[in-house]
């Protein structure tokens, strides 16, 4: 193998001048064998050089192809996730395209006469909640029971609008419109319906007054008048102090009384239920007649 290799370099190789020039004391064959080994050892570095070479451009070609395997791993990667999308947006469309037609569908065979339906009942609505308000107003009286059948107002929709308690509605579903406005004082709501809650007769009671002025819903009033506009006890309070009215305002929180129930405080109430001093109990009511006297001039406006 070697010789083979030393031939084909010794063929191959640029001519020298002179070539047998040393060891002229050799016979003439050994002459040739010594002049071929005299190029060995640049024979062996000049391979090793080309060996080197060739070592470093295999490395590099071999670093290239994981580079462009890798490579291509990405975009087989990415182009299995741009698949995967197409076809969630396929899907999608599809979906899309079934509730467009359904709703095409509907549009052109039902969609106009829905909204005719829609119109007449929501006139027919507001039509009835007129008549409601107006019978509230003006018929009061006309107002049904929960015994009285269908189709009649009833006083308890009416008290349920004014915020009564749901137990006091209960213990009252046996009165119609006409009871409750000419049968029903604070004696009969404690002892003949049973309503304990001080605060829950007074809300009657200010409901009953309010409803046979023709002054309910309240929205309107309250707008005009600053007693009843007070919601909370602080509110009543404040108004109180403005007014320079003497009220105890620990007996207004303690008794969670607001502008309406105020003007339905009577002079037993401040004896019998807040147990104030006498000389308090005399602003206080002094407090309460100033009261009524705002709430009444509202009415008139
Ligand atoms: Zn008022």
């Amino acid at each position: 193998m070697l010789t083979k290799y030393v031939n084909h370099w010794e063929r191959n190789k640029p001519p020298r001048e002179n070539p047998v020039t040393h060891n002229k004391r050799l016979g003439p064959a050994w002459q040739e064998v010594s002049k071929k080994l005299k190029h060995i050892p640049s024979l062996i570095q000049e391979q090793n050089q080309r060996e080197k070479i060739l070592r470093e451009k295999i490395d590099l070609g071999k670093a290239q192809c994981i580079e462009l395997r890798e490579g291509a791993n990405r975009m087989l990667e990415k182009e299995r996730q741009v698949q995967a999308q197409l076809q969630e947006w396929e899907a999608e469309r599809e979906t899309l395209k079934s509730t467009l037609a359904t709703l095409r569908t509907f549009q052109d065979t039902h969609y106009s006469s829905a909204m005719e339906i829609a119109e007449s009942m929501s006139k027919l609505e507001k039509e009835r909640e007129v008549q409601a308000l107006t019978i509230i107003r003006e018929q009061p009286g006309t107002l049904g029971n929960s015994a009285d059948g269908l189709g009649l107002l009833k006083l308890s929709s009416v008290m349920h609008l004014a915020n009564i308690s749901q137990g006091a509605i209960q213990k009252m579903r046996h009165l119609n419109g006409n009871d409750f406005l000419h049968s029903i004082d604070e004696s009969t709501l404690r002892h003949s319906c049973h309503i304990d809650s001080w605060q829950d007769r007074k809300d009657i009671l200010y409901l009953q007054s309010m409803l046979s002025q023709g002054l309910f819903p309240y929205a309107d009033h309250e707008k005009q008048c600053v007693v009843c506009a007070c919601q909370t006890p602080d509110e009543l309070a404040r108004l109180a102090h403005e007014e320079n009215l003497k009220m105890d305002s620990t007996v207004l929180k303690e008794w969670k009384i607001n502008g309406r129930r105020a003007l339905m405080i009577k002079r037993a109430d401040i004896a019998d239920v807040f147990f104030l001093a006498e000389d308090t109990a005399k602003q206080f009511f002094a407090a309460i007649i100033s009261l009524q006297q705002i709430h009444n001039s509202a009415k008139t406006i």
